[in-house]
């Protein structure tokens, strides 16, 4: 029998949260560094850059390495022998003190993203509590913990499915990844569960993404069963989809992909699909009763030196002096350096600002001939203007886009990935443009900052409206002003390149 302190069990969850809010694991930088040296999509290939950039710079500052430092998940295996010294909570109760104590951490607070109240007033718990756990009671005498911190741009474009038990569970994978675009920050890992009942393959999904990359050692040894065979034709045939880093186009769209299954019903075949984006942090560790895990810092020699330039062949832009006759001549694509004030805003800021709008209101912030970039920035810390700020999902705001482009004069948007039809067509209509900044990047886009305010809203917490000072804020044009979308035309461009997707050319 092995005694398990409940204050060892919280000490390990805090620790473990806040060790991946900075470092990934090792052999994810070691593979998308190996994606970066092969990557021949010069947009794909910056983009990684700057997720290996923005990875090194969070190792060594010690702060998140996106802004959505995510929802806690837990997976717990707790041996039949294991006796719990003078616990005065449940295990979920222990589980939800050690993420509270994670991420409201006053060295490096992490952003309280889980809302209480999903379907109604959806306020913030303002901890990140409670954690999704999931529990099992297994032989033995330990503790055996999995964590991860999932974002909330990939966990929301995750697929479900109950197919026919004669359906191709790989057709339907690949008919499903495009729709997910770049709106889950790849590349990164695609988990797939695939029996048991409908809750189960989402499970086995999730839990399929606590392994470690090994894509490269599973094709030099063979795959041993179906899941194996599976997970190398995947990887394949994902990868020449071309979706490409951010959606832009190119070679590396999964650094792996992890499947788990589980007997199931004769009449039907659940699979499930769990996106793992390039912020990927998860941990794993054991309690034996000698007290709390302790987790040895990587050394900094794994992160690969990445020398580039971000600056070459981007255009420098004075946002004090920008009108739409010069947004006008942008191209799909091109790479552009903000500098000047930029307001912020999301989806509760849109929210608010289009009813205003509806009601004949005056508005908070004047919009003309500025831009609006989807953030919410996490806290600073002592010498900080803002904590780590990259995109957030651009579709959210898609219905916005209208009524934002009509009323206000702005000249676009910043975010992450591409926008829906309903937005490409308001930015062509209004000759606006959509800007993006690359997701998974936010402590690096942070260091652009100079100055942060909230000018608006300000007991909507992250999702106030702030106005940043930016330098040098490194974006590319996504949506021009002609509407033509880089995320429709690179994964076209690379998928044809590749050549093993048959593609319909416009
Ligand atoms: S990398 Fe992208 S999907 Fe992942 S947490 Fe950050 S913004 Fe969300």
């Amino acid at each position: 029998m092995t005694t398990i302190r409940q204050q060892d069990l919280i000490q390990s969850i805090a620790d473990a949260f806040q060790f991946i809010s900075y470092y990934h694991p090792v052999d994810f930088i070691q593979a998308m560094a190996k994606a970066y040296e092969a990557e021949a999509s010069p947009a794909a290939k910056n983009a990684i850059a700057q997720i290996l950039i923005n990875s090194r710079m969070s190792a060594e500052g010690h702060r998140p390495m996106c802004q959505d430092t995510g929802i806690a998940v837990v997976f717990l295996k707790i041996g039949m022998n294991v006796r719990w010294d003078d616990a005065t909570m449940s295990v979920q109760e222990m589980v939800d003190e050690g993420v509270r104590r994670a991420y409201t951490d006053k060295t490096n607070p992490l952003r309280a993203s889980v809302l209480a109240d999903p379907d109604g007033a959806r306020k913030s718990t303002r901890d990140n509590t409670p954690a999704v756990v999931h529990m099992e009671v297994v032989p033995g005498d330990r503790v055996e913990v999995k964590l991860a911190a999932k974002g909330g741009g990939s966990e929301s474009k995750s697929r479900f499915a109950v197919l026919n038990p004669s359906d191709d569970v790989v057709e339907w994978i690949l008919g499903q990844v495009p729709t997910m675009g770049g709106d889950w920050c790849p590349p990164g890992m695609l988990g797939v569960g695939i029996g048991g009942t409908p809750e189960k393959a989402m499970v086995l999904a999730k839990e399929s993404l606590m392994a470690h990359l090994d894509m490269g050692e599973l094709k030099a040894r063979g795959p041993k069963n179906r899941a194996e065979e599976l997970r190398i034709e995947l990887f394949e045939k994902v990868n020449a989809l071309g979706m490409g880093a951010q959606g832009l186009g190119g070679l590396a769209t999964v650094l792996d992909v992890k499947v788990l299954d589980y007997p199931t019903h004769a009449v039907m075949k659940p699979v499930a699909i769990v996106p793992n984006c390039a912020a990927t942090r998860h941990l794993e560790f054991e309690l034996d009763g000698s007290g709390p895990a302790r987790f040895e810092p990587p050394s900094l020699d794994n992160w690969p030196k990445v020398a580039i330039d971000l600056s070459a062949g981007a255009k420098r832009v004075d946002l004090e002096t920008l009108t739409k006759v010069e947004t006008a001549t942008w191209k799909a694509g091109d790479r552009l350096l903000l500098s000047g004030r930029i307001f912020t805003g999301r989806d509760a800021a849109h929210k608010r600002l289009t009813d205003l709008m509806a009601a004949g209101k005056a508005l908070p912030v004047d919009l003309a001939n500025r831009f609006i970039y989807y953030v919410g920035p996490v806290d600073p810390i002592a010498g900080e203007v803002v904590g780590p700020a990259g995109p957030t999902t651009s579709r959210r705001m898609d219905k916005f886009m209208e009524p934002m482009l009509s009323s206000t004069g702005m000249l676009g948007s910043i975010g992450k990935s591409e926008r829906g039809a309903e937005a490409v067509q308001a930015i062509k209509h209004h000759k606006g443009v959509h800007l993006i900044a690359v997701g998974g990047a936010a402590y690096l886009v942070a260091k652009a900052i100079h100055g942060a305010r909230v000018v608006a809203f300000d007991d909507l917490g992250m999702e106030a409206i702030r106005e940043f000072d930016v330098k040098d804020m490194p974006v590319t044009v996504a949506v021009d002003a002609s509407g033509n979308a880089v995320h429709e035309s690179g994964p076209r461009e690379w998928r044809a390149k590749i050549g093993r997707i048959p593609v319909k050319m416009a």
